[in-house]
């Protein structure tokens, strides 16, 4: 196959295939048709023409220390503790390798750590060798897998010195030196009683310390301490948390009733209850509506913060509701949806939601905005105080 870009092929190799251009034209796709590789543009190229390929370096060099670990976890997996491997996959972030095993023990996870390490640093040479053919007797030595039925020709095997002999088409390092260093991050139950052993390889575990170093530099602002405490202020902080979101359900249930005794407490009740609490919720609204269920009046409930996105709530007589649910949402520049008597959604802006509605000369149309002579904008004994 002449090609500078090497291709993916499901059935046997589990890498991605390269990217790059060919006259600064990007390759959109690569495939292969028995030995020809294939590479797709969108832009015509005159037949004969001499091109210039250029190849993204940076990606073909992390699927090769990607690639290269997983052959040196396999053959020592096999060595070390007999788990063959069955699959990989080379992923965007992190790779894995599926190992015939039913559990690997944290142990054997570090050893095997320690190990495929240690023949990093002893910088292990990786050759390539070609047969002539699949039926070459030294390759009945070869681990290998199967070959695709269309292949023919000469058969490629990836030797790491002294440690393994495979066959494969992908594109490795040339010394083991070349993957730095290899983490081996966890294990995790997969199909048929196996265990995928997730590791990320070379440059892959720099940039992944980056990341660590800076989320740690993040908590530790936050925290006010050290990383190995980060842990437990953490689970310290979730506890405190839904202890506090209790107390606000709580707290939100008790206003909802006091709000409603306020207003069935007033000798001349508007047939238009309405309400705004920053801190409510959906539990808080609906509180709200069962509390008042005998009331027979219109009800507009909304909260939110400022800025941010909100909800509000229109329940009342059905051919009412159903009128106003979708000009209120309008109004508010937001969504809602309802049946039933009963509209609910997000308003965009939930602090301009009462001098829109009490200010637009469309809503105050309808029959019941009409019966309430109340400003929406205030905080009022009739309708309930806005926070
Ligand atoms: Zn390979």
């Amino acid at each position: 196959m002449d090609s500078l870009f090497v291709i993916q092929n499901s059935i046997f190799l589990f890498q991605p295939s390269d990217s790059g251009t060919i006259d600064d034209i990007i390759v959109q796709h690569i495939s292969r048709k028995g030995l020809e590789v294939l590479n797709f543009i969108d832009t015509e190229l005159a037949i004969g023409r001499k091109v210039h390929v250029k190849l993204n370096w940076k990606c073909r060099f992390d699927n090769m220390q990607q690639h290269s670990g997983q052959h040196l976890i396999t053959a020592l997996a096999d060595s070390m503790f007999g788990f063959k491997t069955t699959s990989w996959w080379l992923g965007v972030k992190v790779s894995h390798i599926e190992l015939d095993t039913l559990e690997i023990s944290k142990e054997q996870m570090k050893s095997l750590e320690v190990a495929v390490n240690q023949k990093i640093k002893e910088a292990r040479p990786v050759n390539v060798k070609i047969y002539n053919s699949f039926a070459a007797p030294a390759l009945a030595e070869v681990r290998a897998r199967s070959l695709p039925k269309d292949h023919t020709g000469p058969v490629r095997v990836i030797c790491i010195d002294g440690i393994d002999e495979n066959m494969c088409c992908g594109t490795h390092v040339n010394n083991l030196s070349q993957l730095q260093v290899i983490k081996l991050l966890k294990v995790e139950k997969s199909k048929k009683n196996k265990v995928n052993l997730f590791y990320i390889a070379g440059d892959r575990v720099i940039n992944y310390l980056d990341q660590c170093y800076e989320s740690e530099k993040a908590l530790t602002s936050v925290f006010n301490g050290p990383p190995e405490k980060h842990a437990e202020f953490a689970e310290k902080y979730v506890k405190s948390l839904k202890v506090a979101q209790k107390v606000k359900t709580a707290l939100l249930r008790d206003i909802a009733t006091l709000e409603v005794k306020n207003y069935k407490s007033q000798d001349a009740k508007s047939p238009l209850f309405i309400l705004h609490r920053k801190e409510g919720d959906g539990d808080f609204m609906n509180s709200i509506v069962r509390e008042m269920e005998k009331e027979h009046v219109t009800i507009f409930i909304t909260c939110g913060d400022d800025n941010e996105t909100g909800l509000f709530l229109l329940t009342g007589k059905e051919d009412v509701i159903s009128n106003l649910g979708p000009r209120v949402a309008k109004i508010l520049d937001g969504k809602g949806a309802g049946k039933k008597g009963r509209f609910q959604g997000l308003p965009h802006l939930p602090r301009s939601i009462s001098t829109s509605v009490t200010r637009n000369p469309e809503l105050q149309d309808s029959p019941d905005a009409r019966r309430s002579s109340v400003d929406m904008t205030k905080p009022s004994k009739t309708t309930g105080a806005q926070h």
